[in-house]
């Protein structure tokens, strides 16, 4: 569903990927850990194109998402592409102006041409899966961090994307809203939506992963299940990393 090939990226002289290769099959969940600065939301980023490559390539089923189109063409490309991948950010990035319902259906509105009214169902069926019907017509301002990102989450499920991507989903929560988002992650998974999880909380990515990456430096330092990342890692730099939750 997702393969990444030899991607590459420098910040100046700051090499931040240093040829990544990951490979996700349709319904796999991975969970991405590592130390802050290792390039974890780099290479999110990277396969939703926010960044550009410097090398390597992306595919999402069999399309080359960076490839080398200009201008309007290129641009036609990645919108497409877009709306085929679902991000969730650290911080929700919902547009305040607009309500909860608003939020939701203007993608599918705006860049699908659904009718308004169909929209609106579609994100009321969405906002239930989430927990959140009743708050419909509600602004963001007045959700709690929680609600906010099961918004965003259900916003990013209207264009219904053939991945999920989760950059560190409830890093900004209190801890005890973790849970109500952490909640519809794991219904995501049960449904077999393929997913990249970001995510300092090894205990549910334990819980959630198929597989679990450790990045360190910009490289893969280890992968594998969890049952082996999380009880018998067997890089030293795991290890230390792994330390620190334990
Ligand atoms: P992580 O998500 O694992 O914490 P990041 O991918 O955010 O790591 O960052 C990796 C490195 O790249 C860090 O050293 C960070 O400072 C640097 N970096 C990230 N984005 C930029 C940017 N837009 N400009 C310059 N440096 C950046
Ligand atoms: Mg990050």
């Amino acid at each position: 569903m997702v393969e990444v090939k030899g991607a590459r990226k420098a910040f100046g002289d700051n090499e931040v990927l240093k040829g990544i290769d990951l490979t996700v099959g349709r319904g796999e969940i991975i969970a991405i850990i590592g130390p802050s600065g290792s390039g974890k939301s780099t290479l999110l980023r990277a396969i939703n194109h926010l960044e550009t490559l410097d090398g390597g390539e992306v595919w999402l089923d069999g399309v080359q998402v960076n490839q080398p189109l200009k201008g309007r063409a290129f641009e036609r490309h990645i919108n497409q592409v877009r709306q085929r991948m679902g991000m969730v950010f650290q911080h929700f990035n919902l547009f305040p102006h607009l309500t909860v319902v608003e939020n939701i259906a203007m993608g599918p509105i705006v860049l699908k041409g659904t009718p308004k009214a169909e929209a609106r169902e579609q994100a009321l069926e969405l906002l239930r899966k989430v927990g959140l019907a009743d708050k419909i017509d509600a602004f963001p301002s007045k959700l709690s961090g929680g609600q906010k990102q099961r918004v965003a989450i259900a916003r990013a499920l209207a264009m219904q994307p053939m991945v999920m991507l989760f950059d560190e989903a409830t890093s900004a929560l209190d801890p005890e809203l973790v849970d109500e988002v952490n909640l519809v992650m794991k219904q995501l998974a049960a449904e077999h939506m393929t997913m990249l999880i970001v995510t300092h909380e090894m205990r549910f990515a334990g819980e959630v992963a198929d597989r679990v990456l450790f990045m360190d430096g910009g490289v893969v330092v280890e992968e594998g299940p969890p049952s082996e990342i999380f009880t018998a890692p067997k890089q030293d730099r795991t290890r230390g990393f792994l330390r620190k939750y334990l």
